[in-house]
């Protein structure tokens, strides 16, 4: 899948995807949660010029849609993931628990895709070498998006999140393989 990029927003410092996506590629293979060894904490990648061609059209979702900059994953600790957009599905990947979760912008944004009908999922990262696990939220959040109480959407959110990271995470199964050259 390769959506169009907003123009001006690039990735900066972060690195995210780069750590926390699974490849499994024959040139490449890292686990999740892994930081790639073609990338340089903070800067980026090294093998810029030559790297897979899945780097090349693997974006967050910071990259694509109209949501503010405290949305960079590395501030935030939420990677919009791409996958099922396109058919009405928006998955917040929690990579750690910040203070933007409990901000206005990260709630209100949450409420309009609610109200504009999207289905939330919410997504969060195991032990390294795991598959992360994802619950849809939608229906659990709207009550609280609905009456726009911060309190009970807050209440709400740490709720899924506390029954998500008690799930029994999978390993992945990806033994790690660098060779782009
Ligand atoms: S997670 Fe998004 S903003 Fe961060 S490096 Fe990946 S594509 Fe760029
Ligand atoms: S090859 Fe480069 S872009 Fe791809 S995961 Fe590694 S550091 Fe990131």
């Amino acid at each position: 899948m390769s959506l169009p990029l907003l123009p001006g927003r690039e990735c900066g410092g972060c690195v995210e995807c780069c750590r926390v996506i699974p490849l499994s590629l024959p040139e490449l293979s890292k686990p999740t949660g892994k930081l790639c060894a073609y990338c340089v904490d903070g800067a980026g990648c090294s093998v810029h010029a030559i790297r897979p061609q899945t780097c090349r059209t693997w974006f967050c979702l910071w990259r694509v849609v109209e949501v503010s900059d405290d949305w960079r994953p590395d501030r935030s600790g939420v990677i919009l993931r791409p996958d099922g957009l396109e058919e009405g599905r928006m998955t917040l990947f929690v990579l750690r628990r910040t203070e933007f979760l409990d901000s206005p912008a990260f709630r209100t944004t949450v409420a309009h895709w609610i109200a504009e009908g999207f289905e939330i999922g919410l997504s969060v990262p195991g032990p390294v070498g795991t598959l992360p696990v994802r619950a849809v939220v939608t229906d659990w959040l709207r009550p609280a998006t609905d009456a726009d109480d911060p309190v009970a959407f807050q209440s709400r959110l740490t709720a899924a999140l506390d029954q998500l990271d008690a799930h029994e995470f999978e390993p992945d199964g990806v033994i790690a393989h660098y060779a782009v050259a």
